[in-house]
């Protein structure tokens, strides 16, 4: 690699390619006025953001001699700690999308320029919320921002984001982690009780590799935890069981509320994600252990299932009653 050895973003995890892009950006002066961070939730998003903010207004950020960002300097505090007049984050709240008012609020303080630095960011949480409105409304901000501004469009879906929007700034991909790096990582961490440590391995599993899911789940989601063995087991038997032991897995063993249903199949997906990948060598983001069938099942087979519990959890979403969907789930997928 030609890039200089300075250490860049040495407080996210993972995410090499993120740092490889970014800090050949930095390195040779030419980053973007905008970058979109795609990803899953709990990938990182939201922290790279801040970094990348930190790492533009660094106070240390031409002294080679100090990671990027240095994260000690007053600049680099003050963004940490949401302080910063020149990182200004919308979000949609509590509201379904961010709306054109939104962006319109944002253009009325572009022309203002930088307070404390000479760079002012806009970090957009949740982008893929924007309406169609709002997104042309920010595109003539994208195209032509005065010189001091940076926007960070965060989004689990850089698909919902209009072409045009999407042809301005580059996508960086977040992402997800292994279960046996989350588990090796949250087992060194300090501030989990004795108990949230116990279920640690469970935690790994169920967040579908996003580490800030894990934490979450240690946190607040107990009942959930035990999603994950019952999803392995229906995986198992929609993959190697009879339809008949399956159907009656299906009513006696499964969840009963609708939420779970469509987590316990998000769960499911994983699995079968990890399955394809591992004929890859790829991976594994769901097990910790390949099960015994794995390599009788076909690509096919797993191509097929995916399909099918995607239309399973679209069913459930759409208001499906989940006993029909999930006989339709087990008799044709
Ligand atoms: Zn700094």
């Amino acid at each position: 690699m030609a890039q200089s050895a300075r250490e860049i973003f040495p407080a996210l995890l993972g995410n090499d390619k993120l740092k490889n892009t970014l800090s050949a950006d930095f390195a040779s002066g030419k980053s973007a006025h905008a970058y979109i961070l795609d990803g899953p939730a709990g990938s990182g998003k939201r922290t790279a953001a801040t970094l990348i903010a930190q790492a533009v207004l660094c106070e240390n950020r031409s002294d080679p001699s100090h990671p990027l960002p240095c994260g000690k300097c007053p600049a680099c505090r003050k963004i940490a700690g949401g302080l910063s007049v020149d990182v200004l984050r919308i979000s949609n709240g509590d509201h379904a999308t961010i709306g054109v008012e939104a962006i319109r609020q944002i253009r009325q303080t572009l022309y203002v320029a930088p307070n404390d630095g000479d760079k002012k960011i806009y970090i957009i949480e949740n982008a893929h919320r924007m309406t169609v409105q709002a997104q042309n409304a920010l595109l003539l901000s994208l195209e032509e921002p005065p010189p001091y501004v940076m926007f960070l469009l965060l989004t689990e879906d850089s698909s919902a984001l209009l072409e045009t929007v999407r042809s301005r700034a580059p996508t960086i991909k977040t992402e997800l982690f292994s279960a046996a790096f989350v588990t090796e990582y949250l087992s060194s961490s300090n501030d989990l009780t004795p108990a949230q440590k116990e279920r640690i391995s469970a935690a790994a599993h169920l967040c579908g590799g996003a580490l800030g899911s894990a934490l979450n789940l240690l946190k607040n989601g107990e009942a959930e935890l035990s999603l994950y063995r019952t999803a392995e087991e229906f995986t198992s038997l929609l993959l190697t069981g009879r339809k008949t032991d399956t159907l009656v897995f299906v009513n006696t063993a499964l969840p009963k509320e609708r939420e779970k249903t469509r987590t316990m199949l998000t769960l499911v997906r994983f699995a079968l994600r990890d399955l394809l990948a591992s004929k890859k060598g790829g991976e594994l983001l769901f097990f910790t252990e390949l099960p015994s069938y794995a390599r009788r099942v076909s690509i096919r087979r797993l191509l097929e299932l995916s399909e099918a519990v995607v239309q399973a959890e679209n069913d459930i979403a759409a208001n499906g009653a989940q006993q029909t969907v999930l006989t339709a789930l087990v008799c044709g997928g």
